[in-house]
């Protein structure tokens, strides 16, 4: 896949249409300014900030871009509020929409037929082998993205983090539990 990847790129830059400079800055936005570390700060804001949290319950696109946070796959949003007694899960089970502006490049599982399929059928099973195992009382929503709208999951404050600030509060959110697929850290 790398090398048709990199024999398509030397065909359009040989003709013309792909400029190697814009590939360049896009990777680059992509790999160090774009990623999971924003949708963090979106989430310990909603912990610190019941207003924002109301605000990203109502309009998700809007509250996620007064932080600087929009463009590509991302320009339609929606928080999924995690619960006592919800648990919500994302997938794209079409091909691999992601919300990119808050989370980066998907991971490989989340783009393999085996994840989009199965997370459908027995999400339970599947949050298992991710190592999240919930109450059976617990409802399990899961969320089929599309190229109109993508999700982010806002999971649960961990215990005892009263006293941290916003950046202490990002730093124990990870990029899976932003997916459903994980729980946040807890405080070291
Ligand atoms: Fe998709």
């Amino acid at each position: 896949m790398a090398a048709r990847t990199r024999a398509l790129e030397t065909i359009l830059v040989g003709k013309g249409l792909v400029d190697p400079a814009a590939v360049d800055a896009l990777i680059e936005t992509y790999e160090t300014r774009v990623g999971p570390r924003n949708g963090a700060r979106v989430v310990a804001k909603a912990w610190m900030d019941p207003s924002f949290a109301q605000w990203l319950r109502s309009d998700a696109t809007a509250a996620i871009a007064s932080l600087g946070y929009s463009g590509r796959q991302g320009e339609h949003m929606r928080a999924l509020f995690n619960g006592d007694g919800v648990h919500n899960l994302v997938v794209c089970t079409l091909c691999s929409c992601y919300p990119w502006s808050v989370l980066g490049l998907p991971p490989v599982w989340y783009k393999s037929p085996p994840y989009r399929s199965r997370a459908v059928i027995d999400p339970r099973r599947v949050l298992g082998e991710f190592g999240v195992v919930l109450p059976a009382e617990t409802r399990i929503e899961v969320w089929d993205s599309t190229a109109e709208l993508r999700y982010l999951v806002i999971p649960q404050r961990p215990p005892n983090t009263d006293d941290l600030d916003e950046e202490q509060l990002a730093a124990l959110v990870t990029r899976d539990s932003m997916i459903g697929t994980g729980f946040p850290r807890a405080r070291p």
